[in-house]
């Protein structure tokens, strides 16, 4: 192998800066597989790490916990035949597989549990190193640039959507209109639900409306109909108040977000009649294989705006500013459209 074989480029966070710079490309250990990496959305997490609002599990690291690439090669004890697989590398990087969570298939509360692009480097880059049981294979249904933002926006939605009790027919509200809320709109239609979605963004609203949502309106004006639950994505605790506010009695408010500004204080009138308000932490490997097989029958569509891999700023810049259409994915080496 030649020096530049065993190089490779990649969008490297340390002490508040997202730069681009070359690196080693990583080895494969035990029960690992060195992926090459075609595409890796970008999350609103990786925004509040840069943004400081969440300390990075490390420093220097390389973001993205959102990539779909092929397995080029696998470390000791893992199948050969995964070697030429398309695969995903999500969030949760790994859990400790021991602790009462983990048995109680919780994974995603493990307090051992080690997030990809934050404790260990991430999709931000042309190779990466993943754990083979932590990688699911992805569906032909979708291309590698579509796929990306399936793995954290989609599949935390897809649990969102179960926190907040959605049942069939139910009247939903997002509230917030990112990656997360476009492909959590399009499973709530496939389950029949009636959704309402609540954003200050009129392109997002447009793009609501477009995506069969009943009604959209601006995140303080209240709901036409009284909603059965509600999942919020804004990272704002006002936000959840006005959720809350529009819910009925025994009525849920899903909060999809890993940081929030404070929840204001509010008059126990707006909880009382069992109504509820939970996080959403995380999500477990049983939420990614769900999802992605619910994902490819409805189909869903994915609404992509492709950067380059050195454009990570720029597509951060726009999330920041809530400009964003869908989900940002940077395209990272040879991506493959669908088959
Ligand atoms: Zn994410
Ligand atoms: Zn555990």
């Amino acid at each position: 192998m030649t020096e530049s074989a065993k190089r490779m480029r990649a969008m490297v966070y340390e002490a508040g800066r997202l730069t681009l710079n070359e690196q080693t490309r990583p080895t494969p250990g035990p029960g690992e597989i060195l992926i090459r990496v075609h595409a890796c959305a970008v999350c609103h997490t990786d925004l509040h790490i840069v943004d400081g609002e969440i300390p990075a599990g490390r420093q220097p690291v390389i973001l993205g916990h959102q990539a779909v690439g092929v397995v080029e090669s696998a470390g000791e004890g893992v199948e050969a035949h995964l070697v030429g697989a398309r695969v995903g590398v999500p969030w949760l990087h790994s859990a400790c597989g021991e602790c009462d969570r983990c048995r109680q298939g919780d994974e995603n509360l493990c307090e051992g549990a080690r997030f990809t692009g934050y404790h260990v480097n991430g999709g931000f880059a042309e190779y990466l190193v993943a754990r083979a049981d932590f990688a699911p294979p992805i569906p032909a249904a979708f291309d590698d640039l579509e796929a990306a933002p399936l793995l954290c926006a989609g599949v935390i939605g897809y649990r969102t959507l179960r926190i907040a009790g959605v049942r069939k027919g139910d009247r939903l509200g997002l509230f917030g209109f990112g990656a997360s809320a476009h492909l959590a709109l399009q499973m709530a239609r496939s389950w029949g639900c009636e959704v309402y979605a609540f954003t200050r963004n009129d392109a997002h609203r447009r793009m609501a409306r477009t995506l069969g949502a009943a009604w959209a309106g601006d995140t303080g004006d209240p709901s036409p109909a009284p909603l059965d639950c509600a999942a919020v994505f804004a990272p704002a605790g006002a936000v959840v108040v006005q959720a809350l506010r529009q819910i009925r009695k025994g009525g849920t408010v899903a909060v999809n977000a890993i940081h929030m500004r404070d929840i204001p204080a509010f008059e126990y009138a707006l909880l009382y009649g069992e109504r509820g308000i939970r996080s959403v932490t995380n999500c477990t490997r049983r939420d990614a294989t769900e999802f992605l097989d619910l994902a490819a029958r409805i189909p869903i569509r994915v609404s992509v705006e492709r950067y380059d891999l050195s454009e990570a700023n720029t597509a951060l810049d726009r999330i920041r500013r809530r400009e964003t259409q869908g989900a940002a994915v940077l395209e990272v080496t040879g991506i493959s459209s669908k088959s």
